[in-house]
């Protein structure tokens, strides 16, 4: 039977699509058979993957409303033998009106999937950026959910909502359901605010965490208007490369420690949060500057104002000791000796005021003595936007 996953964050623009397709795509060059399913009615997903949704006849919304039998909807991913993808249009937003009046309206698609789910080893959901009906089909139907936050200020607002969400589910639909990841995307470890998020979402989540963040990488954002999966258009990209390892520490989760099938020059991606590799795009037009090269001036500016409070963030030990999968994940960086003040016993988390994370906020908390970046001086400045429930699954 095949491991089903839900790839969920209300909060919109994400990278739930990318995520669904670089990483269906990851575990079909690993030669397992794959559907991705399309459940957002913007069709991303069916685009991502090079489908024109113009001429399609049918797609989810036939399946879920007129019980039109999903194998005549499943179609093959150009380029990626062991791909399906069930496709979505627009027309899935009149599936979510015309599903509220029928009963068991909540695990339309789980019908729908049933009958199909011995064919294939790993189904992946895209979702819609909603708590909505849709959504909640995708719950009811799946094992696993995996939750990709982009590491930015609010990255973490919201995650209380999905998992009260997630805990009705549990208690109502679907007993099985459990998280199966938290992906940060976007990740650029130049930056202390984007640190800080991994951080609290590892101090919170801690080995759910994957090892590998996904880089804010041009290539992944160029694929998708080439109708390409990222291992289809860049392979060598940093991007793809992220995926792959994330593909492969799915496949470990699921299947075991020694689960084997990415291809060969996988593992080549960051594992850690390196600035080296994880957070400097290899691309040129990312950062205007090419593989190798220093970080743009504006981020260097940056990084040496804030040089003496990422740090303190390395030294902070709640973090570095959470698991082994954290230490993992978010390796200390090393700071240089004498770097760290022996009197700089506040955390750079004290400093920032606690903002995000399961942290009370500490509204006396003192401003930051330096900020990296507008969004880290409005992290500084406000209280902790969404305090976090605790972690059931
Ligand atoms: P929505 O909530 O609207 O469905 P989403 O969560 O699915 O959005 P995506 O569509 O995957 O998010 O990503 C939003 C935008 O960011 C897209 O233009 C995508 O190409 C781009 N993007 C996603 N991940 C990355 C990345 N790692 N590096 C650069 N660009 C990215
Ligand atoms: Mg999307």
């Amino acid at each position: 039977m095949a491991y089903t996953v839900a790839i969920t964050n209300q909060k919109g623009g994400v990278g739930k699509t990318t995520t669904a397709v670089n990483l269906a795509a990851a575990l079909a060059i690993a030669e397992r058979r794959t559907l991705l399913v399309d459940a957002d009615p913007q069709g991303n997903t069916t685009s991502g993957v090079g489908i024109a949704k113009v001429e399609l006849q049918l797609s989810l919304y036939d399946a879920l409303v007129e019980d039109h039998p999903v194998q005549d909807i499943i179609l093959s991913v150009p380029g990626l033998p062991y791909l399906s993808l069930l496709p979505a249009t627009q027309d899935l937003v009149g599936a979510e009106l015309q599903l509220v009046e029928r009963p068991f309206r909540e695990s339309a698609l789980r019908r729908v999937l049933e009958p199909i789910e011995g064919n294939y080893d790993y189904i992946i959901v895209d979702c819609p950026p909603s708590l909505g009906l849709l959504t909640l089909n995708v719950l009811a139907a799946v094992q696993a959910l995996i939750i990709p936050i982009q590491c930015e200020y609010y990255g973490l607002e919201g995650i209380s909502q999905l998992l009260n969400t997630v805990r009705l589910v549990q208690q109502n639909i679907n007993p099985g359901l459990a998280i199966g990841g938290v992906l940060l995307t976007m990740y650029d470890s130049r930056l202390n605010l984007c640190r800080q998020v991994a951080e609290d979402a590892t101090e919170y989540f801690g080995p759910k965490v994957f090892g590998t963040p996904i880089p804010r990488n041009v290539r992944l954002a160029e694929a998708p208007s080439f109708g390409k999966p990222i291992l289809l258009y860049d392979m060598q990209s940093v991007g793809a490369k992220s995926y792959l390892a994330v593909g492969q520490e799915l496949l470990r989760r699921v299947e075991g420690e020694h689960a084997t099938g990415m291809p060969a020059g996988n593992g080549t991606a960051d594992h850690g949060r390196s600035a080296e590799s994880s957070s400097v795009d290899a691309d040129a037009s990312d950062a205007g500057q090419g593989a190798g090269s220093a970080p743009p001036p504006v981020v260097q500016t940056a990084e040496a104002r804030t040089e003496q409070s990422a740090e303190t963030v390395a030294e902070e030990p709640a973090v570095a000791t959470e698991t082994t999968a954290t230490e993992e994940t978010i390796p200390a960086d090393t700071p240089e000796p004498g770097m760290v003040e022996a009197e700089q016993s506040q955390t750079a988390r004290e400093q920032l005021g606690s903002a995000g994370g399961p942290q009370p906020a500490t509204s006396d908390a003192p401003p930051p003595a330096e900020a990296t970046d507008d969004h880290e001086s409005a992290r500084a400045s406000r209280p902790s936007p969404d305090p976090l429930p605790e972690v059931t699954t």
